[in-house]
């Protein structure tokens, strides 16, 4: 089995956008767990020669048929961010290296912090992926991300590409 790659992160920050980037049409398994369909898909992809299976959590969590209650204190609604938490967690069980993936253009939110607070309390390596740092503003900006406590923040587009390669030498040097 090749070593596992998981992104996590809130609803929206980008991460089946980075997946398909990665992924594309080679989209290898669809995992039915009990009480959520379909809710993470797997790929297998290379970086300089390592080969890994990359996980994109959370990916049907709009329009899924999970019932999303009353938004939080997080700013998300509540079973949503159980369900963001949940698959931290199952990340921090099974992968090999995490993507803590977030969003360049919101900054740091209470979600955020949740998820990182959970994250730091783990062993495994995580990386920090600021996405949408779609300029260079943007990508001065990302510094802020240090504040989550998990390390040097990795600024990307996943909509333009940029930044990617260096998130992947980060992945492959923590596998
Ligand atoms: P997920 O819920 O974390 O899987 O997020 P998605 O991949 O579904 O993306 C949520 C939204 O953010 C979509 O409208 C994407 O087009 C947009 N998005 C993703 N990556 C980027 C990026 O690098 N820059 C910008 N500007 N938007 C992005
Ligand atoms: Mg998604």
């Amino acid at each position: 089995m090749k070593p596992l790659v998981a992104i996590v992160g809130r609803p929206n920050v980008g991460k089946s956008t980075f997946f398909n980037r990665m992924i594309g049409e080679r989209v290898a398994i669809v995992e039915d767990m009990p009480g959520t369909t379909r809710d993470r898909l797997y790929g297998d992809t290379d970086w300089n020669g390592r080969e890994f299976t990359l996980i994109d959590t959370g990916g049907l969590e709009l329009g899924s048929g999970i019932p999303v209650g009353q938004v939080g204190l997080t700013g998300q609604p509540g079973d949503l961010m159980d369900h963001v938490m949940s698959q931290a967690q199952l990340a921090i069980e099974e992968a090999d290296v995490i993507i803590f993936m977030v969003d360049a253009r919101s900054g740091i939110t209470a979600a955020d912090d949740e998820v990182a607070d959970l994250l730091r309390r783990s062993t495994k390596p995580v990386v920090v992926a600021a996405n949408k740092a779609d300029n260079a503003e943007r990508r001065l900006d990302v510094v802020e991300f240090y504040g989550l406590g998990l390390g040097e923040p990795t600024d990307i587009s996943s909509i333009q590409g940029t930044g990617t390669g260096d998130l992947l030498d980060r992945i492959v040097e923590a596998l």
